[in-house]
């Protein structure tokens, strides 16, 4: 049986930013694998993402999570190093645009934004005469205000910046396999091993879980519950003559959906009315939720949009904890070699680098170094104790 210090189930943006970060480590010389059944990641959440960064979350540590997110993706070529081969994540920092529409939602606005401007965020109240005058297109005519944070937040190569952390991680040694785990076996209160597809059997001082939807799966390998199931989000990329402009912020609208330019194009999508878990292999866009829920209601926010052209759509799945919407991370009290590192809904992507360094650390020093992931720990799950991020996209 071959050996390995620490194995990491799933090779997209997590189970790489974890393996890049314990490759890069002062103080870690062990042997890691990672173990990936797709290496086109054809289904991979990561894949299938919008690619885009914020500032604006409910949560202090969310906020600095994107901070250090944010500071990885400016940076990516210096970190990643030259074998990480990437010169530039082409991050545009076009903005978010969060949208209210009563008082409730004001005040939401309002505290998130005291917050995040305390932790360095330039996040701006807005009130509707200031944000007709910034943003020409839209009609305000429903909006009591906003919040737009005019830098540190946009898009950026999501692809990219998995290929960086996964070439920089195998130039330090970490071996990537195409398989796919089906089993583990603990003894005393640790994982020793784990089982993958091929019939192969490796010997693990650790395992991380980053499987994203299917974590829930790998933990009950282990005999262990994760709130964890996939919720299905379909994209439209569409064609807007009348409603070209590249230097729009991505808007959040009070009705339930997004939007944001793709270069001449715009991509949006929406949070279905009807979100139930759906089968993890079940791909197929769903088109009615343009018609139903997302063209009216883009319509009546701007008029440019009278005449549009769906191009293409995708549907991908957010990896969804149902206790609080948070994601997962850390050790599991009762499995101390078993780290978790699951259920980032619909901002995993710029989580990956402050996530695959916080594991790294608790894998390679047995405690957060850098930022205290502690609060989305797994005790929380176990406690039934939720710790809620509420502006979820
Ligand atoms: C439509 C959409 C839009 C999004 N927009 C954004 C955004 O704007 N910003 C943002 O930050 N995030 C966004 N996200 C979320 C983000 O993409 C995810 O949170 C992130 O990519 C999760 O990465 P992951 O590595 O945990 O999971 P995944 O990318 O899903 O990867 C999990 C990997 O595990 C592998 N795997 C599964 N089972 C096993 C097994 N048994 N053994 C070994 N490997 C296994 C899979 O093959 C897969 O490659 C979006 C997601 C979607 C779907």
């Amino acid at each position: 049986m071959d050996s390995y210090d620490v194995v990491i189930a799933g090779g997209a943006v997590m189970g790489s930013a974890c393996a890049y970060w314990l490759s890069h480590m002062d103080g870690f010389s062990g042997r890691v694998l990672v173990v990936e059944p797709d290496p086109g990641y054809a289904t991979a959440s990561t894949a299938l993402s919008v690619a885009s960064i914020r500032l604006q979350f409910s949560n202090r540590i969310n906020v600095e999570i994107s901070r250090f997110g944010l500071e990885f993706i400016r940076n990516a070529s210096r970190y990643l190093g030259k074998e990480g081969g990437v010169h530039d994540l082409c991050l545009r920092e076009n903005g978010y645009l969060f949208l209210a529409g009563s008082d409730a939602q004001d005040e939401i606005l309002r505290n998130n934004c005291a917050l995040q401007r305390d932790l360095g965020a330039e996040t701006e109240l807005l009130d509707p005469a200031a944000l007709a005058a910034l943003f020409r297109f839209l009609n305000l005519s429903d909006v009591t205000s906003g919040s737009f944070g005019p830098r540190h937040e946009g898009w950026f190569d999501n692809m990219g910046l998995l290929g960086g952390l996964r070439r920089a991680a195998r130039a330090r040694g970490v071996d990537y396999v195409t398989d796919r785990v089906t089993g583990l076996q603990q003894d005393g209160g640790r994982i020793t091993a784990v089982e993958l597809a091929s019939g192969r059997r490796v010997a693990a001082g650790a395992l991380v879980n980053a499987a994203g939807t299917r974590g829930a799966e790998i933990a009950r390998m282990a005999g262990k519950d994760i709130p964890i199931e996939a919720r299905k989000r379909t994209v439209f990329i569409i064609d807007a003559p009348n409603a070209v402009h590249p230097d729009a912020p991505l808007l959040v609208d009070h009705t339930g959906f997004y939007l944001r330019p793709e270069g001449d194009q715009w991509l949006c999508a929406t949070i279905p009315q009807d979100d139930p878990a759906v089968d993890p292999d079940d791909f197929e866009p769903r088109y009615q939720e343009f018609e139903d829920l997302i063209w009216p209601r883009l319509w009546a926010r701007a008029p440019g949009f009278d005449a549009i052209k769906i191009l293409r759509m995708w549907a991908g799945h957010y990896s969804y904890n149902r206790l609080d919407a948070n994601a997962i991370v850390g050790a599991h009290p009762e499995i101390s070699n078993f780290y978790f590192a699951n259920g980032f809904s619909g901002h995993g992507l710029q989580q990956a680098p402050a996530v695959g360094r916080g594991i790294a650390e608790l894998i390679c020093h047995g405690e957060y170094r850098s930022l205290d992931l502690s609060e989305l720990g797994v005790a929380r799950i176990l406690e039934n104790r939720p710790f809620r991020e509420i502006a979820i996209v």
